[in-house]
């Protein structure tokens, strides 16, 4: 009996501890109620053993997620905020770095389309390395037909064909990247918590041809405020055939946030925000079909939805 008690300590606690050590996500949430109450779990399983923390290369990290889906910010928070990053890279490309609370944070975008293991590398000017495997989730996007407003004037084609050149134009301002970080604060929601009409990623369909709608619509009240997400310098004010009245706001290294469609601007290219500042009034013009706020936020490019964005700092 004494021997069977001992085969069973010897075979089944290892593989426990191994269990436990493969299963629990390399996360550590930013929540900390959910954090500890994971721990709790595996405490009173195995009252004598302390979990291990998973071991890590590189100096101590927190990823809000491994398991991000299409269209996710995961953030990527070091705690020794002395550490200065060499270089880095993510999907072929480098990583913005912020001081945040005494952190240093990144936001990392997972791009529509990008589905399957990438690894994240970070090389510190000490020396030190890190490396971690994002597992990137399919998303399923909702798929709907809409037609095209007819103050356009523009079928389905001459309107992707448009959208591009729009696209082209654009990127010369969302290409930009600041030395600077313009905020120091979380983002918000430019119209308060108005509910949302159009969902990141939907697909819009008007016949054979298909739009990806890279943004969040909301739909308050008519007349509402628009208010600058964070603190920020304006690049673009002013009305544009396909958006409308619109403004794009610099936060600094790469990250900008876009509001399409207003009924006015109330501020000019060059203008210094602050979070909360008032910038337009929401409307329905250009590419619309009635009165909405659409945003779009852009992480060194790349389209991430603005409310998961929002989110990932809170
Ligand atoms: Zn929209």
């Amino acid at each position: 009996m004494k021997y069977v008690f001992l085969a069973i300590l010897i075979l089944v606690i290892p593989t426990a501890v191994f269990w436990y050590t493969q299963t629990t996500p390399n996360t550590i949430t930013l929540n900390p109620s959910l954090a500890s109450s994971s721990n709790h779990s595996v405490e009173n399983r195995f009252p004598d053993l302390k979990p291990k923390k998973p071991e890590f290369s590189g100096p101590r990290s927190e990823l809000s997620t491994q398991d991000p889906k299409e269209g996710d910010t995961a953030l990527l928070s070091l705690f020794d905020p002395s550490l200065v990053p060499a270089t880095s890279s993510f999907m072929g490309n480098p990583l913005s770095f912020f001081s945040y609370e005494g952190h240093v944070i990144s936001f990392i975008p997972i791009p529509i389309g990008s589905v399957g293991n990438h690894e994240l590398h970070i090389s510190f000017t000490n020396g030190e390395e890190m490396t971690r495997v994002l597992r990137v989730q399919k998303k399923q996007f909702p798929v709907y037909n809409v037609g095209i407003p007819k103050k356009l004037g523009l079928t389905a084609p001459e309107l992707i064909q448009k959208l591009a050149e729009e696209k082209k134009n654009l990127d010369s301002i969302l290409g930009l990247q600041t030395k600077e970080a313009y905020f120091s604060r979380p983002f918000i929601f430019p119209v308060g918590d108005a509910l949302i009409s159009g969902t990141f990623g939907e697909i819009r369909k008007t016949g054979k041809d298909e739009i990806r709608h890279l943004g969040v619509d909301f739909a308050p009240p008519d007349g509402t405020s628009v208010h600058a997400s964070n603190d920020g310098v304006i690049e673009k004010a002013g009305l544009d055939d396909l958006y409308g009245n619109m403004v794009i706001i610099d936060h600094g290294r790469g990250i900008f946030s876009l509001y399409l469609h207003m009924k006015l601007v109330s501020v000019k290219i060059g203008n210094k925000v602050k979070r909360g500042d008032v910038i337009g009034i929401v409307g329905n013009t250009g590419y619309s079909t009635g009165e909405h706020l659409h945003l779009s936020v852009k992480i060194n490019t790349v389209s991430v939805d603005p409310i998961a964005f929002i989110k990932a700092l809170r």
